[in-house]
């Protein structure tokens, strides 16, 4: 949304439509142009955990169920030679040349759903996110838990994550500078072990071809060792099993946002079983000053998680987060039940950060003209909490404050049926 004119009942609204540059009437999402395309980046849905293409949809359940092309990525935008999506989609969805569309809507009312940002974990650096490889944040925990998700629901240590794409990578400049050997072997009509041989005996004349030659082959040497000894390694690999779950990282914390983010505690516990449930030899520890289980059934939940499934929910705040030798993360924490510092190591650290107003939420108030709250989340009238300060304006799930999804969704009901009524000319 672009600009907004008008007040309740008669608003106008500008919108930019951006280019997919995919024909969405012709796209049949069968996906050959993704499987086919060469360009693979770092896939934002995923948490930066896996890797998507150039043209790519920007989640599985998306509506419509389209593709798009990336046009920082893609090759034919940065000049380069490709075109092999628009060769291999029968659908002959593929345009280059689609442009951004702009839409004037003439609208009696307006709901604001724009969600929520996660908090950035980076601001507490004794927890070491960011900095130590197995502490991450609740929605990457979420991603590595999908069965849709960079590990097929396998919960991988991101540790082990990157040396895999160490293996990788190292594999495949390996591959390059053994061609570059082998050309030098041709012309010379030798093995490079013989030539270096010879060179470092001093039998060979100096030149800069046999000199580059040497080179390229003391660096595949040491690349060729530091690969194996990174294959033994991944040999060992396991899936987390040992987790720990860090409870109001960024909530309930008077230097960051005093509120409590109401959801996180559940989602913890659900996160926690579900690990348990794609292999029972998880033990999951729940750091917390108190989980706040608010809503039918969820107390139940909480206990069915110690009772039936075996969480283990520690009450104390966590004070850092340090690793080990392996660069596994160690806990440490103050047991309030005992008021004893302790320390514990797992395999992975698992931070429930708060549910912040997403960054740009003035700029939005400021062009539909609302007011923000203290948190600068929508500000909403108590006795009608749909309703923001301008009237025809709604408002619903976490754009008016932290909520889960049926609470969320339930209010998406009730604002439309305000916005009905506005239109209506009764709001
Ligand atoms: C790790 C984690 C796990 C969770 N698990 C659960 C769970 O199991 N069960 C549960 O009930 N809740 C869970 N929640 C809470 C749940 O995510 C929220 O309740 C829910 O997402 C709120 O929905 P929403 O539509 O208000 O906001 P969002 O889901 O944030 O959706 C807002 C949408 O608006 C879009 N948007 C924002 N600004 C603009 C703009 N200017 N123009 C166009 N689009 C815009 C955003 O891209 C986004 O798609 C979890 C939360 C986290 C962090
Ligand atoms: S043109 Fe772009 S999106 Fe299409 S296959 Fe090539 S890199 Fe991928
Ligand atoms: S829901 Fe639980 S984890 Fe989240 S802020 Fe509240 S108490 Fe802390």
């Amino acid at each position: 949304v672009e600009k907004v004119t008008g007040s309740n009942g008669d608003f106008a609204v500008t919108v930019r439509k951006k280019a997919r540059y995919i024909n969405e009437d012709l796209c049949t999402g069968c996906g050959a142009c993704a499987e086919k395309c060469p360009t693979t980046v770092i896939d934002e849905y995923d948490m930066g955990l896996g890797k998507r293409k150039a043209i790519y949809k920007y989640y599985a359940q998306g509506i419509p169920s389209t593709f798009c092309i990336d046009p920082d990525h893609c090759r034919t935008f940065k000049g380069k030679k490709c075109g092999v999506c628009e060769k291999i989609c029968q659908a002959k969805a593929i345009d280059y040349k689609q442009e951004d569309k702009i839409l004037e809507l003439n609208v009696g009312a307006i709901i604001l759903a724009t969600g929520y940002d996660l908090f950035d974990a980076e601001k507490i650096p004794e927890y070491g996110y960011g900095r130590l490889a197995n502490v991450v944040n609740s929605m990457e925990f979420e991603r590595l838990l999908s069965a849709s998700g960079p590990t097929e629901g396998h919960v991988e240590k991101p540790s082990d994550l990157r040396d895999h794409e160490l293996i990788h990578k190292g594999e495949k400049s390996l591959k390059k500078t053994t061609k570059t050997l082998a050309k030098y072997e041709k012309k010379h009509k030798k093995s490079s072990a013989e030539f270096y041989k010879e060179f470092t005996a001093g039998n060979i004349s100096d030149g800069d071809e046999f000199a580059k030659w040497a080179e390229q082959y003391e660096s595949v040497q040491e690349a060729t060792k530091k690969l194996e000894e990174l294959k033994v390694k991944a040999e060992t690999f396991d899936i987390a099993t040992r987790l720990a779950f860090v409870q109001c990282v960024g909530s309930r914390d008077f230097r960051f946002n005093k509120y409590c983010s109401s959801y996180c505690c559940m989602h913890t516990i659900k996160e926690a079983m579900m690990a348990k449930d794609h292999d029972a030899r998880t033990e999951a520890y729940i750091f917390n000053m108190d989980l706040r289980t608010v809503g039918k059934g969820f107390e139940e939940y909480k206990v069915r998680g110690a009772e039936q499934v075996g969480l283990h929910y520690v009450r104390g705040r966590v004070a850092e987060i340090t690793q080990d030798e392996n660069e596994n993360p160690i806990i440490w924490y103050e047991e309030t039940t005992s008021q004893t510092p302790k320390s514990m190591t797992v395999d992975l650290a698992i931070l429930a950060v708060a549910c912040e107003a997403p960054k740009g939420i003035e700029k939005i108030a400021e062009m539909v003209g609302v007011e923000l709250d203290h948190n600068r989340f929508f500000k909403t009238d108590p006795l009608n909490p749909l309703d923001t300060t301008t009237p025809g304006i709604f408002v619903c799930g976490c754009a008016q404050g932290p909520m889960d999804i049926p609470e969320s969704v339930a209010q998406a009901s009730s604002a439309a049926s305000r916005a009905a009524e506005a239109v209506a000319g009764k709001a």
